[in-house]
């Protein structure tokens, strides 16, 4: 009897969705090889239609940070299905979740869910220009924040701080709403709040940034930011939406002792559903309606089932102490990569912070922003990735995109893991 493989699945979705797949990200474009398509997962492990079974660095791109399936949070969605599955009312679920960020994180004074990191952000950028009155919006080149229109844009030809959009079907004038400055990059940034500080209502960054490789800026850029923002009366909004809840409880607001006017939540604060959150400062939540005047709603949001999955996921990491041991057995991780690869005469590098990490070629120093990156990167990861695949470890097929490491990958497993990609390292 023929078993169907992922060649066949994809020509067929090929037929009937945009390269195949419901995200860019999850399409296999410059490996030459159709994506694998899966139909299973528990804990650290995908199970593909062949049967064949891979270690997953993946972890649907960073959501699942206790990994598939996990049995506490399982059960928990269990009993919020056979409860309700939304209720587009006033409901205690989110209640729930809500006291939990506020009380945990006291900096999210007040806060609202929404269904993604995208929608997140996109609001969070309508209070800042309700509350300011301005309309520019800061961005930095490799910091990415979801599909926002005015937010998918990159650094123009022209005046310092210009952008031009990365994406087809935004308007000039959407692009030219949002200004553009390099991480890790004091002096232009300088430069641009001195050319239109009074014009922008706010500066948003991603502060770990692990969209584009993972770009560990210094404290003192981050530092700069917030100086900045303050000088100016431009608000600074923190997208968290992949470092909040990773890098430790705190996110990146702890780890730096920065605290925004505005962060933005997304991946593990649904544990694997489709949730947003923004919020911060009460005196600008209070803006959003009903209780202010920023319009802002959605259908499903707060839906029950990501509630209950993102509150028990946030719960059990905090008893497990789980930032700390999952960040020390990553480190571990890297280093035997490092070890292995460095004994194997490989150039490729591996940078780490938490349970994240990124492997690229060799660089005289720390990768901090987009023109540091080796221009071989591509070409270096496919090899990589595809002599990984075969040998069953599944790493995000995207050279930028980093990898992450979950309460599910136990020792043993990255042991075994690192000497895979060893091996097919060049
Ligand atoms: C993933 C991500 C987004 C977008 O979130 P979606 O849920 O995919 O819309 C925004 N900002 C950052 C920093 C992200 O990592």
């Amino acid at each position: 009897m023929h078993k169907v493989t992922s060649e066949e699945l994809f020509q067929r979705a090929l037929k009937i969705t945009p390269g195949g797949v419901h995200s860019p990200v999850r399409s296999f474009k410059g490996l030459d090889r159709a994506p694998v398509f899966f139909t299973k997962a528990e804990g650290a492990f995908l199970t593909s239609v062949e049967d064949k079974k891979y270690i997953d660095f993946c972890q649907s791109f960073g959501p699942l940070i206790l990994g598939h399936l996990d049995p506490e949070v399982k059960e928990e969605v269990h009993r919020m299905v056979d409860t309700a599955w939304t209720f587009g009312a006033t409901e205690v679920y989110s209640l729930e979740l809500a006291e939990w960020i506020t009380t945990t994180l006291p900096f999210m004074q007040k806060l609202r869910f929404v269904s993604s990191g995208t929608e997140a952000v996109m609001s969070a950028l309508r209070v800042a220009r309700a509350a300011t009155g301005r309309n520019k919006i800061l961005k930095f080149e490799g910091c990415y924040h979801g599909h926002v229109d005015n937010l998918l844009v990159k650094a123009g030809s022209g005046l310092a701080g210009t952008a031009a959009s990365s994406s087809a079907g935004i308007p000039a004038e959407v692009a030219a709403q949002t200004v553009v400055s390099p991480l890790d990059d004091e002096a232009a940034l300088e430069a641009v709040f001195a050319a239109q500080g009074k014009d922008i209502a706010a500066v948003i960054i991603e502060p770990l940034p692990a969209n584009y490789g993972l770009l560990v800026q210094r404290p003192e850029f981050l530092k700069k930011v917030a100086e900045l923002c303050k000088k100016n009366g431009s608000l600074l909004i923190y997208d968290e939406v992949i470092s909040g809840f990773r890098v430790g409880l705190g996110g990146m607001v702890a780890e730096t002792g920065i605290t925004p006017d505005l962060v933005t939540y997304g991946k593990i604060i649904g544990g694997g559903f489709p949730v947003g959150c923004y919020g911060g400062k009460a005196e600008l939540m209070n803006m959003v309606a009903p209780s202010g005047d920023v319009y802002q709603a959605g259908t499903l949001s707060a839906n029950p089932v990501g509630m209950r999955a993102g509150l028990t996921t946030l719960k059990k990491m905090q008893r497990l102490d789980g930032w700390n041991l999952l960040n020390k057995r990553t480190e571990k991780f890297a280093q035997t990569l490092r070890d292995g690869l460095a004994k194997k005469g490989s150039d490729l590098q591996v940078s780490q912070v938490a349970s994240l990490f990124w492997i690229h070629g060799k660089t005289p120093a720390p990768i901090r922003s987009i023109a540091q990156i080796p221009a071989n990167q591509g070409g270096t990861f496919k090899g990589l990735f595809l002599k990984a695949l075969d040998k069953g470890v599944y790493l995000a097929p995207n050279a930028y995109e980093v990898g992450f490491v979950s309460w599910a990958h136990s020792d043993e497993l990255l042991e075994e893991a690192a000497h895979i990609i060893i091996s097919a390292a060049e």
